[in-house]
């Protein structure tokens, strides 16, 4: 064998070997973060036509959607996880997510979970309470996103207590249910907010670093994956989930 197709053979079998690493399942679940769902051209809102594109492949590729609760429980050993699983969060708690995004899940048959901003709950473009309840009735997990979305890593000690603990009573008080998660506004958190969120009753928290979920992740640093307003269509979704499964089998 000449030296050339020496290398065009090594060449070849590099290749072949990330594909095969590439497409062999991840030990993970994968949480996708989006925000709005609508045609406004915010970067971090999503056209109505792209959210339904996503959520189909996820259904052609055979993914299921479940709940933290439903990962939570997967963790105590009280549930198996789906072959390939999946959790679709919402922050905010916008209107649109209600209006817009419902419908297009119930197509699917995707549960979803929704951070909300209990001080901004009935303002404009947010979603009412009689909302979140109707949600909640149609395979919805309600979860807080703080009282006033602030950047934590940037907030005093007792004002993050008072942001977990303000949240999650108005949101328990008004649905009856206990609110257990939480995602961190703007993806800031430092070490503090750990014992904190222990103390006031939460179970998980999500962030915006990318990766995929094993059982055994931190039960305060979620990975997650962002999901902005594309500008490459479908494919840029699909390379955000090859990243993130990058990301989760490289450890970092
Ligand atoms: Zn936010």
């Amino acid at each position: 064998m000449s030296r050339k197709y020496k290398i065009l053979a090594l060449g070849a079998f590099f290749v072949a070997a990330v594909a095969f690493w590439l497409a062999a399942p991840v030990q993970g679940v994968p949480i996708l973060a989006y925000h709005g769902v609508n045609e406004q051209p915010e970067p971090y809102s999503i056209d109505p036509a792209d959210f339904n594109a996503q959520l189909r492949y996820l259904a052609e590729q055979g993914f299921t959607a479940i709940s933290l609760q439903d990962y939570f429980l997967a963790r105590q050993g009280q549930r198996l996880l789906p072959e390939k699983p999946v959790i679709i969060t919402f922050d905010d708690g916008y209107e649109d997510n209600y209006r817009t995004a419902l419908p297009i899940l119930e197509k699917y048959r995707f549960k979803a979970t929704v951070f909300i901003i209990s001080d901004a709950v009935g303002q404009p473009g947010y979603l009412t309470w009689e909302q979140i309840k109707a949600m909640q009735g149609r395979q919805t997990e309600i979860g807080s996103h703080t009282a006033g979305h602030v950047a934590l890593a940037e907030t005093g000690y007792q004002e993050k207590s008072r942001q977990f603990r303000k949240s999650k009573q108005v949101l328990e008080q008004q649905l009856g249910t206990p609110v257990e998660f939480l995602a961190y506004p703007f993806g800031s958190y430092d070490a503090d907010v750990f014992p904190l969120l222990q103390e006031a009753g939460y179970r998980g928290a999500c962030t915006g670093i990318p990766g995929f979920n094993r059982l055994d992740q931190e039960a305060f640093t979620l990975r997650r994956i962002s999901v902005p307003r594309p500008k490459f269509g479908l494919l840029e979704f699909k390379l955000r989930l090859i990243r993130a499964n990058i990301y989760s089998r490289l450890g970092i």
